[in-house]
């Protein structure tokens, strides 16, 4: 059979005949061996059954090659640190037991560096990032539980975000982190998989006014959104009885010369 030219390790050797990582002592991972052997070997629709795997990869001298090991790796390289999607019966009943649909191919070693490991944020980490921040979602503003000013039937819940993302080679350090809002943290997550180019952005900030490019440039100086003046006043408005605030409004606006429905 011949195989593409990212099948090879830099020795020559088929990188799921290695037994050995090149250079070191260590076992070559299943999941490293068994990635490039899909991605060498099958197109998205293609089967591929634990037997298969048993049968091509060079074994494992530190785990034998059982079903239930097998199947852990091909289930750990689905997902978002490696990328592929990989069906079984539980994801679809047609399928026969101990075969898998490959559904997306993902990273495999023919492509460099394997990424990096998203560790999970340890919980006291968490607790210091909120406490920090406030419980205050560092990129809208909204505070923990309080309503969203323009859908007031949802109350915000607060989670902790990475301001580099990992993707990117950012750290689960707290000077990486900062307390997002659910509804934020869904937005800097989709928006990161899709990256914008720098023009794109830099002609977004040339069109901003100056005070908002002086906000923007102690935003970026702390690596995160910090909160002037201006945002705490609109804090203290909201926490108003609501007739309160509504007065707050009116006189705000007769300030400004405007009439009551501009
Ligand atoms: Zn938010």
């Amino acid at each position: 059979m011949d195989y593409p030219s990212f099948a090879y390790a830099p020795n020559g050797e088929l990188w799921w005949k290695l037994t050995r990582t090149p250079g070191k002592e260590s076992a070559y991972g299943d999941e490293r061996k068994i990635a490039a052997y899909l991605a060498s070997t099958k197109k998205v629709g293609d089967l591929v059954t634990t037997r298969e795997l048993r049968e091509q990869l060079a074994p494992n001298p530190e785990t034998p090659n059982t079903n239930e090991h097998l199947q852990r790796r091909l289930r750990s390289l689905r997902g978002e640190r490696d990328g592929w999607l990989i069906a079984s019966k539980k994801d679809d009943r047609s399928l026969p037991p101990e075969h898998y649909r490959i559904d997306k191919i993902g990273w495999h070693p023919g492509l460099g560096d394997r990424p990096p490991n998203r560790q999970v944020v340890s919980a006291k980490t968490r607790a210091l990032v909120l406490t920090r921040d406030g419980s205050r979602c560092q990129v809208c503003g909204v505070g923990d539980g309080e309503p969203y000013p323009e859908n007031s039937d949802r109350k915000a819940v607060m989670t902790v975000g990475h301001i580099i993302s990992q993707h990117f080679g950012g750290g689960n350090d707290r000077g990486n982190l900062r307390t997002e809002c659910a509804l934020c943290n869904e937005q800097m997550r989709s928006e990161g998989t899709k990256p914008e180019s720098v023009e794109e952005v830099w002609s977004a900030v040339r069109s901003l006014s100056t005070p908002n490019l002086r906000r923007l440039n102690e935003w970026l100086a702390q690596g995160r959104r910090t909160r002037d003046a201006l945002d705490e006043t609109y804090d203290r408005i909201r926490k108003l009885r609501p007739d309160d605030t509504a007065r707050v409004k009116q006189d705000l606006a007769k300030l400004l010369g405007l009439g009551p429905n501009d």
